[in-house]
């Protein structure tokens, strides 16, 4: 490929909505152009890596047994109704008619699509276990379409949906596809690290979030760095020692004027923050629940939902908390809510929390002096808090790591949710009917593109791994009106090409100094420099993206191929 039949257009300034490197860099380096808000085309460079990715994608699924299809963008609402997934997926579901009223959504995932389609073609136990997928484009509606193609509106997804006749094939279903999964981020260059995540909806049930670790992600991440521990801070968990506070005088009403934030009141009793009872009123599929944590501690929302088993969790508003305590907002406490039918739970830390500071349920007083035990009628404890840096490894015990992550895949263990609510059934060797076992792995492809960008940069630009790199080499043609030197560039393009090497030959007449820039703005994995200095001096310039110039390797042009194929490995 000559580059000035390329279409390849880089930019000098970074586009104005680009908040994260990767964003700037796919834009930059012409790999991505913005059609509108959220929405990209990929030109033929991305065009290329993005083949590669799938291409990838598609080996693994094949190799782990998986059978391909690909089913409509466009999917009837009917579908959806039967899961109940048509109300529950709000704003964020696109939405349309066609001519005849009849109501659509474009996919933002196919769960329904499957489903059904499994329950028309699986009838007997002999056709199970079967793995399906398809790469496919998705739509949702995001709030705020941003980092490119991260939180895009449309997004290429490869998601399978695994039918098994019984846990224990459902269990191989997942293990195969986690393993599956990790092959496919290794060979995309990409380090994703599997990590526990919540279950979502689907409540306890198994899932691992593959993460890209990198400080742009939008997920929190808990790392044990000694025993590998790796949780979703939705999910992750801390271990505790037992807490045996000193024994403490009767809890004592203190006027605290103008203190409510815990900060205020920590100031003015002059202790830590852990020394309070957080206290927090939620409304829990609307009804009212109080949550009390320590105050240096923020509650999780997700584990607060996960523990009640509530579809829907939210702070509640002014009128309830006033309600719920008898007090304006500021002043809640576990202790004489007006509310005395509201339950009360308390994080596990709390346990045996004696002496403590927490509101009185009175305007403009707190109380110290509680004993959590004593005081309070507690419905229970359970872990109910985000976890933070230092904190202890439940698995070991050693300090854990925050990180921050972008999620590139997700397996996920369903169980009969969707297989129950459209009645995919199938016959066993009795002839008995039986529910299927479903699971769901999904892979961002083109989050995953962005991704490996966003690991792998410098200040020049990308660093593509050479596996999914849009031209594994570039041939800068210095001297392109020289016909001594083209058809050194021209025979070297052409080698290459014969050995499955990708090229582009920058025949550009330019100086040597932009189209450097360009090459490292862009990424591609190996620079060869021809022109007429160098092959009067004994030969053509070889230097990988990720070397400095130091690195560089002169060889003679007959010696270029076998160089490069080195380089490469
Ligand atoms: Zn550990």
């Amino acid at each position: 490929m000559k580059w000035t039949k390329s279409l390849i257009q880089t930019l000098r300034d970074n586009p104005q909505d680009a908040e994260i490197d990767s964003h700037k860099l796919l834009v930059r380096a012409g790999i991505i152009r913005k059609l509108a808000g959220g929405l990209y085309t990929f030109m033929p460079l991305g065009m290329r890596t993005l083949k590669k990715i799938q291409r990838i994608v598609r080996e693994e699924m094949d190799a782990a047994g998986a059978l391909e299809i690909v089913s409509p963008i466009l999917q009837p609402a009917e579908l959806w109704q039967t899961t109940g997934r048509w109300d529950a997926m709000g704003a964020n579901m696109f939405r349309l008619r066609d001519r005849g009223e009849h109501e659509f959504a474009l996919g933002p995932t196919a769960e329904e699509v499957f489903t059904s389609l499994a329950k028309g073609v699986i009838s007997s136990y002999r056709q199970l276990p079967v793995t399906i997928y398809q790469m496919q484009w998705k739509f949702r509606d995001e709030t705020r379409p941003r980092f490119g193609l991260m939180r895009s509106k449309e997004f290429l997804m490869k998601d399978a949906y695994s039918f098994d006749a019984d846990a224990e094939g459902a269990d191989r279903s997942y293990w195969t596809m986690y393993h599956a999964y990790e092959r496919i981020f290794a060979r995309c260059g990409l380090k994703a690290t599997p990590v526990q995540a919540d279950g979502g909806d689907m409540g306890d049930s198994m899932t691992h979030e593959f993460h890209a670790l990198a400080d742009a992600g939008e997920d929190g991440i808990a790392c044990c760095p000694a025993c590998g521990y790796a949780a979703n801070l939705e999910r992750a968990e801390r271990r505790l020692g037992e807490r045996c506070d000193a024994e403490c005088p009767p809890a004592e009403a203190v006027a605290t004027p103008n203190a409510r934030t815990i900060d205020e009141v920590a100031a003015f009793f002059g202790l830590p923050a852990s020394a309070f009872v957080k206290t927090l009123v939620y409304v829990a599929d609307g009804k009212p629940v109080v949550i009390c944590v320590p105050g240096d501690r923020e509650v999780n929302d997700v584990k607060v939902k996960r523990f009640l088993g509530a579809k829907t969790v939210a702070l509640a508003d002014a009128r309830t908390v006033e309600e719920v305590t008898g007090a304006p907002v500021g002043f809640a406490g576990p202790v004489g809510l007006a509310r005395a039918d509201v339950p009360v739970y308390a994080e596990m830390s709390l346990k045996g929390a004696r002496g403590a500071v927490a509101g009185a349920n009175r305007a403009d007083t707190h109380l110290k002096n509680v004993d959590l035990a004593r005081d309070a009628k507690i419905s229970g404890f359970a872990d109910l808090v985000t976890c933070g840096a230092g904190d202890a490894c439940p698995q070991c015990g050693k300090p854990m790591e925050l990180k921050r992550g972008i999620e590139v895949g997700q397996v996920f263990k369903l169980g009969t949710k969707y297989t129950d609510a459209f009645r995919a059934t199938y016959k066993n060797d009795r002839l008995e009917e039986k529910i299927m076992i479903m699971g769901c792995y999904g892979v961002g492809v083109s989050r995953t593109l962005q991704a490996v960008v966003e690991q792998s940069h410098d200040a020049n630009g990308i660093i593509w791994p050479a596996s999914i790199a849009p031209y594994q080499v570039v041939v800068e043609n210095l001297d392109p009106e020289k016909p001594e030197v083209t058809s050194v560039a021209d025979a070297l393009e052409a080698a290459l090409e014969a050995k499955g090497i990708d090229v582009i030959v920058d025949d550009r007449v330019e100086r040597p100094g932009v189209k450097f820039k360009d090459a490292d703005l862009i990424g591609f994995p190996v620079r060869v420099v021809v022109g007429a200095k160098g092959l009067a001096n004994g030969g053509v310039e070889i230097k990988r993206r990720d070397e400095d110039k130091s690195a560089t390797r002169i060889v003679a042009p007959e010696a270029a191929v076998e160089e490069i194929g080195k380089v490469l490995a």
